[in-house]
């Protein structure tokens, strides 16, 4: 797609240092990493978010997240690791070319993906539950 940074990141068009490469994928860093290391996976064929995903294609990168997750385990030494994916700008995603992050964690460096916890009130759940299965 015209325009499109990660689109443009994926054929090679602009130039990035990779770890893996496939018919499917490109996998590069993170241009502002939460930690070194920190890998996105490009799909090579553009969708704007991950409900735009050809469903194979989905399969396959949540089984490549987890090989790289390990690879940061294995290479970096890492203790564990993060996979996300923004969807929508109100959920964070400012680049919308679908894309998996990777983040290598590590036990004394403490930085984590963090909310604040709520709570529900009775019957407050079972009530999310039906509007949430009626519209699956
Ligand atoms: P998201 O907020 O999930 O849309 O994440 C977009 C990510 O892309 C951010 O973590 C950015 O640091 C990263 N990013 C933006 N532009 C580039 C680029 N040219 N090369 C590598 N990473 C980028
Ligand atoms: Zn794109």
């Amino acid at each position: 797609m015209d325009n499109c940074i990660f689109c443009m990141i994926a054929s090679g068009a602009i130039p990035s240092t990779s770890v893996f490469e496939d018919d499917d994928f490109k996998v590069v860093f993170d241009i502002s990493p939460a930690e070194k290391g920190h890998l996105l996976i490009l799909p090579k064929k553009h969708a704007a978010n991950v409900t735009e995903l050809d469903a194979d294609i989905s399969a396959k990168m949540l089984i490549l997240a987890s090989k790289l997750g390990q690879a940061q385990m294995k290479g970096l030494g890492a203790d564990g690791f993060n996979i996300v994916v923004n969807t929508g700008e109100a959920a964070g995603q400012t680049v919308m070319h679908c894309h998996m992050h990777v983040i290598p964690r590590f036990k004394d460096k403490g930085s984590l993906i963090s909310w604040k916890q709520g709570s529900y009130e009775d019957g407050e759940a079972a009530a999310y539950a039906e509007k949430i299965k009626g519209a699956l």
